[in-house]
Formats: structure tokens, sequence, C-alpha cells
């Protein structure tokens, strides 16, 4: 493929000394200066809410960190009505002008790096390299979708006739609102904001509830980039009030969704329904859940094996949509490989996650929790409890947790935990192997460790995810390396971070002019 010029942003060391006191001193400086207010912010106004909430440390929730203001609809359909009369002449304004912005707004979140992380790791419970790398893809995100753009600015012939020039080019469709999740509370927010509003589009950002200050921080960046008050607006605000009403809003043209599957494929239900005063089809980019399934041949290399398994499942608490969540073990190696996975569990370190040696930190609230405890429980009444590491009773901690002897069709291996839950199937032989990994409605992330260039082949062209990993962790796709997203439940296969994506966010017109 042509190169867009375009270089990831590459991650801190935390080996080197420097680095580690960097972050160390930012965590500080975010905890010297809790308590920050984030009001609603349309056409660059504040709005005074009628409701605060508090944003709290999960690691340690008697910690408020600062009070976000709740978005109401009437709030929306103001930003709705000021981008709505704005986006014409943002879609005017030339792709250099609106490209350049984004490649500002990631100069400053490399300029304002620690800082950034230093918030993620205090607001969703991040370790210390995930936080890291939170950043470093919102920094891709805006690289990339401003080469994208200018990549796909320029009219593309369609033939070559005499007589008559035949050509497309893209441009925006309008109004349309990011919803993002908690889980990668910097990157998704910024890929899903950016990737329309470079394309010519006006957007509204409705990030999580448990997430609102780091999005805050990336509307303020964003502005400060350039991208003008009427065609970007921050609504903090209940999903089921203030999303669901934008989502039906007969003036919103596109919906930019990442999060659960009830909640995505209740989107995908709503935009399609056609209002009074609806004066095009809605597009819905939705990328939803997974149950991520890593095959474990019987001639695996263990050493490899089980470092990427342990990483892939309990990162971050298993709080990717990509996390692993059902090992498939073949059976002439299952013993050997159980004994040794649950033995390094132990080496996980669990805790709070301002402490650069956590692994495991907490889970992001007490609800989720709540929800992960009742499949433990679940799990428990179906397969056995391998292995259930201790977690600080304070904060939301779920110890990592292992089931053994799972079959197929248990519960623990069909709905997804998203928490530190593993469930380790025995299969029979590879056939199996590959159907169970399958035999789940999502598919998002997948992967096999084996040393035989058969089985990888048949694993690449057979498993059924928008994301195959061969002989690696299944976890921390790049952007434009590992262009990530599944289909099935997972997702309507749109792929983040890869060619393409922009298009989501686009219409395309035919010009022919006869010469
Ligand atoms: P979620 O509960 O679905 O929430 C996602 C967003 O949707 C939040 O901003 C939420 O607002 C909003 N929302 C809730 N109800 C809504 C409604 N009725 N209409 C419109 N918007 C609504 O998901 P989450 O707990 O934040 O994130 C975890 C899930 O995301 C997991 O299932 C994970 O697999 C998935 N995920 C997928 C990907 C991917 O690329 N495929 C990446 C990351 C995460 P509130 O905060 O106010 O509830």
């Amino acid at each position: 493929p042509a190169a867009t010029g375009f270089v990831n942003a590459p991650n801190r060391d935390f080996s080197q000394t420097a680095e580690r006191e960097r972050l160390a001193q930012a965590i500080e400086d975010v905890r010297a200066k809790l308590g920050q207010e984030r009001p609603p912010i349309v056409g660059g106004r504040a709005i005074a809410p009628r409701e605060w909430l508090e944003s709290r440390n999960p690691a340690d929730p008697a910690q408020v960190l600062g009070r976000w203001g709740v978005a109401t609809i009437a709030d929306a359909d103001q930003a709705v009505a000021a981008a709505q009369k704005a986006w014409p002449q943002w879609r005017r304004t030339p792709v250099a002008e609106r490209a350049g912005m984004l490649d500002r707004a990631a100069d400053l979140m490399e300029a304002r790096r620690s800082e950034l992380t230093a918030l993620i790791i205090l607001e969703a419970g991040k370790p210390w390299p995930e936080a890291d790398a939170d950043v470093s893809e919102a920094v891709d995100f805006c690289r990339f979708y401003a080469a994208e753009m200018r990549r796909i600015d320029a009219p593309v012939l369609t033939q070559r006739v005499a007589g008559e020039r035949n050509t497309t080019t893209w441009t925006a469709r309008g109004v349309g609102v990011a919803i993002a999740p908690w889980n990668f509370p910097l990157a998704i927010l910024t890929g899903l904001t950016v990737a329309p509003l470079v394309g010519g589009n006006a957007v509204i950002m409705k990030p999580a509830e448990q997430t609102t200050l780091i999005a805050g921080v990336c509307y303020d960046i964003l502005r400060e980039a350039g991208v003008p008050a009427e065609v970007l607006h921050f609504l903090p605000g209940r999903g089921e009030e203030i999303g669901a009403h934008l989502v039906a809003h007969p003036q919103i043209s596109f919906v930019a969704f990442t999060g659960s599957r009830a909640v995505g494929t209740a989107i995908w239900e709503a935009a399609g329904r056609t209002l009074p005063g609806q004066t095009q089809l809605k597009k819905v980019v939705c990328e939803m859940g997974g149950k991520n399934a890593l095959i474990i041949d019987d001639d695996a290399d263990l050493d490899e094996a089980i470092p990427g398994a342990l990483y892939s499942a309990f990162g971050f608490s298993g709080q990717k949509c990509s996390a692993l969540s059902r090992l498939i073990v073949l059976d002439g190696i299952y013993d050997t490989f159980v004994e040794r996975f649950v033995a390094a569990c132990g080496s996980l370190q669990i805790g709070d996650p301002t402490d650069p040696g956590t692994l495991v930190g907490p889970v992001i609230d007490e609800e989720a929790q709540r929800k992960i405890r009742g499949c433990i429980d679940t799990g428990r009444g179906e397969a056995r409890l391998a292995y259930q590491g201790t977690a600080p009773a304070h904060g939301w901690f779920i110890g990592p947790t292992v089931f053994t002897e799972v079959r197929p069709d248990h519960r623990i291996a069909q709905d997804e935990v998203f928490g530190p839950v593993v469930a380790i199937l025995r299969a029979r032989d590879l056939d199996e192997a590959i159907a169970w990994a399958n035999g789940t409605d999502y598919a998002l992330t997948a992967g096999l460790f084996s040393r035989r260039p058969s089985a990888l082949r048949r694993a690449a062209a057979e498993l059924e995810a928008g994301n195959i990993y061969l002989n690696r962790a299944i976890t921390g796709a790049i952007v434009e390396r590992q262009p990530f997203g599944g289909y099935r439940m997972s997702g309507g296969g749109t792929k983040a971070g890869g060619r393409g994506y922009l298009e989501n966010f686009l219409v395309p017109r035919l010009v022919s002019e006869n010469v």
C-alpha cells in the first residue's frame, strides 16, 4: 500500500528511572489539583447544570476526583441546533486545515502525556503501561485520520474515456454523536470524535459517565488545537437519557458508538427508525463486546503461550473488548498447561494502579464488581474454580479467577464477563477447538499458539474473528498496523485505525463532465 507518512507514537519506557519519576510526579500533581468541575459545553459556553455527579477513584472510592455536570435533553437539542448551523461552513474548510488541527491535537496530547496518563490511572484504574498506551493510541488516531483524510481528499478518476471526465469525491454527512465507553477513556473517545470531525462533520461528544474528567481534557485539547466551538460540543450525561435522545434525534446523521452489546443493538434499532422531520438515513458505526478465545495447540511453546495468555486475560483486569475470556487447550497438553497457567497466576501483582508494578488494578465501579461476582458465582455452579487471586478489600477489586473443566455451552463460556475471569476448556483436537472458538455470538479477537504451520494457516482461515493473533497475545492492536473491530454481535465490520474507516462518516459523490 502507498505510504501515508504516518508513524505510530512510541510508548514510554518505564524501565527508565527518569520516565518512572516523571509519571510518579504527574500522579502527585493531578492528586494535588483534584476537585475540578466539568460542566457540559455547548457552542464553547459552559452550561450551569441542574445536577452534578462525582467522579471517583475506583481503587479508592472514597477519593472524589472531581465533579461533572449532567447534560439535559434541552442541552442536547441546543447542541444539535448549534452544530446544524455550523457544519456547512466546517465542511467547506480546506482538508489541510482540518487535518492540521488533528495533528496539533496529537502534539498537545504528547506534550501533556504524563498528565493524561496520570488522570487515566486515577479515573479508570488503568495500570501504568496501559494508561500510557491509551494516550499513544489517541495520538495515533489523530495523526492517522489526519493522514487518511489528506490521502482520500483528491478526486478519483473512475474510468478513462474520451470526451468525459468522471471523478468521485467524499463529502461530510452532517451532525453526529460520538458515544464512548470508559475502558479506553481517551483513545476511543478521541477516535470516535476526530474521524468524523476531520471529514467535515460536526460532533457531539457523549463520554462514558465513569471517565468524564479525562473526556473533558480531550475536549479542551481539540478546542485548543483549533476545532471551532460550534462544531464540537461536550455533553457528559446519562446514556439512556441524552445518549438515547441524540441517537433518535431527526437531525442526527450518524452515530459513532463503542460499548456493550445491549446498548449497541438498541442504538442500531433506534437509528433505523425514520422520524418526522428526518431528511436522511442514519449511519451507525457500532463496536461491541467479545468472548474471545485463544487456542493452545498440543505442541505450543508454553514459555510464550503462558505469558501471552496471562496478559491477554488479566491485563487491565480483563476490561478490554479484546480480552481473553476462553482458553481452549488441546487434550494432549491440557494438564501441563493448566498446572503452569494457574501457577503463573500467582505472579500477578494485584493492587492500586498508581504502583508501577500493578498488572491487575480495580474494576471500574461497584456495579461492575457486582456483575463480575455474579458471573463468578454462575461459573462456580457450572465448572471447577481452579484459581482465585486475593484482592484488596477496599476499592472495586476482583481477584483474577480461573475456571477449568468448562464446557462450551456453559454460561461462563458464552457471556461476556468484562473482568479478570478466564474459562479453560479441554478440546479433543484442533477441529473441536476451532468449532468451540467459533461457537459464540461474537467475533472480535481470537488466537492460536502452535508450532505447526498447517495449524496456523487453518486458524487464519477458519477462526471467526475480526482480529486474529497467531503465537502472540490477543490484545493490543496498534493503529494502522492492526485495524481493529469485529463482526457478528461484536460489531458492524468497521475497522477503527484502518484504511476506509473515515468513509463511514462520509458520502461519495460522482461528477461526470462532458469535456
Ligand atoms: P456501555 O454501557 O454500552 O456504555 C457505552 C456508552 O453508551 C456510554 O457512554 C453510555 O453512557 C452510553 N449509553 C448507555 N445507554 C445508552 C442508550 N440507551 N443510548 C445511547 N447511549 C447509551 O458500555 P461500557 O460499559 O462503557 O463499555 C464496556 C463495553 O464496551 C464492553 O462490552 C466492551 O466489550 C465494549 N467495548 C468494545 C470495543 C470494540 O472496539 N469492539 C472497545 C471497547 C469496549 P453511560 O456512561 O451514561 O451509561
